[in-house]
């Protein structure tokens, strides 16, 4: 038997009895994933396009209800787009750019997350999170019938993982009862719970936020506009905060902070919530309710993803408070990371040592996340009285100039974090612009008639930038200097040479380089 906890929103992948469990001995496989969540499955979807055989466990057979990430940021969109995933989310998805603060019941001031042109996906969408794994799944299935070795078993649980220097054994329960398998590699994507962290032993530590927050996601027809709208003490919410965002499908999602001392089982009866978002909305809106439920928000980490044959992505390996839309952003660029360092070592283009660089470089975005979440939350909750001092005389300040409005913490939006100093970045030449230096992600640009993300990402590849380069056994991609080329790649400088990760991360660049620094620079790209 396999325990439902949850009931799922789409069933997409039914349990069917697979032949490993009508043989004696566990079958080996070169990659086992734990957990069909968002991370998971990218994660397969990512291998099995590179050629690498991996199984995905998954307790359920399918995405579970209720809408929780809603937020995907531009990031994302692009690794789903490298993915060949990106269309569809970004169609169904609420576009949104800009968002409003408001005190009380004034506006303090608003922003825009993406000020300029030049960008093929905005800032952000908002999607129903089972919408975003269905697409993803959806994309596996194109990608199977394209003959990527990628196998979903649903309703397969994960009860115990023996961990060895060159493998994992792994139990598993099914409808049909227990069986073995071994994997030289195991990802465990199974989420802040991680049954595969517990089984092995593993920390995680962090902090647990005294405040409870009650989600409603309601179904109306209603005029706001398609922004993100967070209130500090507004009338139908004293002495708190709320946000609230537009959805696919008619839903809005408000999120009521609620403080500590509350009773968990009445904020979610509708005698509670009902009223509560009536006064928010305003007489004679209607509304039906979708989804309601009460959180506390926690920011923990494990102390390293990486233990031998075992990684953790995703919720297993860092949890952060959703103020920010932090924890799938955050989990789909370890997808990014991991999956062609693992797919180089398999097909043997790189040593085994570059799969430590995954603990290095997602430590490092992962501690980033942490901390803005962590900031933001003691914003909105402050612990103290000098810190409550603190928030109300920034707030009553940012009325009167824009100099205080970095100090308003309401939520610093998911970005990519810079791998500055990772062991894997080559030369540098800090007269570029500092938005593209190593260790960067790209930055989008109209090029060649197309997106400039569109045409670099799987693969190692170089940007000829209004110069001419020919190295054997890399794709170069000549850039023309136009003047959002110039200002994104070049700066003062004529011409430049960058050479770009499979994970669309620059690695390295030049004003001149020849093949042979680009060759030596590849070589540290690819863990040495
Ligand atoms: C209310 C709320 C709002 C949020 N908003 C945002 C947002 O706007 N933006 C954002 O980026 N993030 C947001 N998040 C966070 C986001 O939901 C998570 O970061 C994301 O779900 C993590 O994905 P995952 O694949 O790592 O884990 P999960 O989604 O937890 O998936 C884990 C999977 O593993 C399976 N599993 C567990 N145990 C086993 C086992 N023993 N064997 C086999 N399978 C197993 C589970 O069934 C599940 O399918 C929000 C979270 C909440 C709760």
């Amino acid at each position: 038997m396999v325990d439902v906890r949850y009931e799922t929103a789409f069933t997409l992948y039914p349990y069917q009895r697979s032949e490993d469990q009508d043989v004696d001995a566990p079958v080996r496989h070169p990659v086992v994933i734990v957990g069909g969540g968002p991370v998971g499955m990218a994660m397969a979807l990512d291998l099995g396009q590179k050629g690498v055989p991996c199984v995905v466990l998954d307790d359920h057979d399918g995405v579970g209800v209720g809408s929780r990430a809603i937020c995907f940021a531009k990031r994302t969109l692009e690794i789903c787009d490298r993915l060949g995933a990106g269309d569809p989310m970004v169609d169904l998805g609420v576009v949104w750019n800009v968002g409003k603060v408001f005190r009380e019941d004034r506006q303090i001031y608003d922003f825009n997350l993406l000020p300029e042109e030049g960008h093929k996906r905005p800032a952000f969408i908002n999607l129903q999170q089972p919408y975003f794994e269905k697409f993803l799944v959806e994309r596996i299935r194109v990608a199977q019938a394209e003959g990527a070795p990628i196998e979903i078993r649903g309703k397969n649980a994960v009860l115990s993982v023996e961990s060895h220097a060159d493998h994992v054994l792994l139990e598993v329960g099914s409808p049909d009862g227990p069986y073995k398998i071994e994997s030289n590699y195991l990802i465990a994507c199974d989420g802040a719970r991680s049954p595969v962290r517990g089984m092995l032993g593993h920390d995680f530590t962090g902090r647990i936020f005294e405040d409870n927050f009650l989600i409603c996601d309601v179904k109306m027809e209603a005029e706001f506009p398609t922004e993100r709208w967070f209130w500090f003490d507004p009338p139908f919410n004293p002495g708190q905060s709320v946000l609230l965002h537009k959805q696919p499908d008619d839903i809005w999602r408000i999120d009521f902070q609620l403080g500590w001392d509350i009773d968990r089982e009445a904020v979610v009866q509708p005698e509670y919530y009902m009223p509560k978002v009536q006064a928010m909305l305003g007489e004679g809106v209607e509304f039906e309710p979708e989804w309601v439920s009460v959180y506390t928000f926690q920011c923990m980490s494990m102390d390293q993803y990486r233990y031998g044959p075992v990684f953790f992505a995703g919720d297993s390996a860092h949890q952060v408070s959703p103020f920010g839309a932090r924890g799938c952003n955050g989990g789909m660029q370890d997808v990014d990371n991991l999956a062609w360092k693992l797919a180089a070592v398999y097909h043997g283009e790189a040593d085994a040592r570059l799969l430590d660089t995954y603990n290095e470089e997602r430590k490092h975005g992962a501690d980033e996340n942490i901390l803005n979440s962590s900031r933001t939350t003691d914003f909105m909750t402050p612990k103290t009285a000098i810190a409550k001092l603190f928030r109300e005389s920034v707030l009553d300040l940012v009325e009167h100039t824009n100099a205080m409005r970095p100090l308003v913490n309401s939520g610093r939006l998911s970005l990519p974090c810079v791998y500055d100093g990772s062991s894997l970045n080559g030369p540098d030449d800090n007269r570029m612009p500092v938005r593209t230096r190593v260790g960067s992600t790209l930055v989008d640009a109209p090029v060649n008639g197309g997106w400039l993300m569109d045409q670099v990402g799987n693969y190692f590849i170089v940007l000829a930038v209004n110069c001419e380069i020919q190295i054997e056994g890399l794709q170069v991609l000549r850039l023309d200097a136009d003047p959002m080329v110039t200002e994104r790649y070049l700066g003062d400088l004529l011409q430049a040479v960058y050479l770009i990760r499979p994970d669309q991360i620059i690695a390295a660049r030049w004003e001149i380089a020849s093949a042979a620094d680009v060759i030596s620079a590849l070589q540290v790209a690819k863990g040495g």
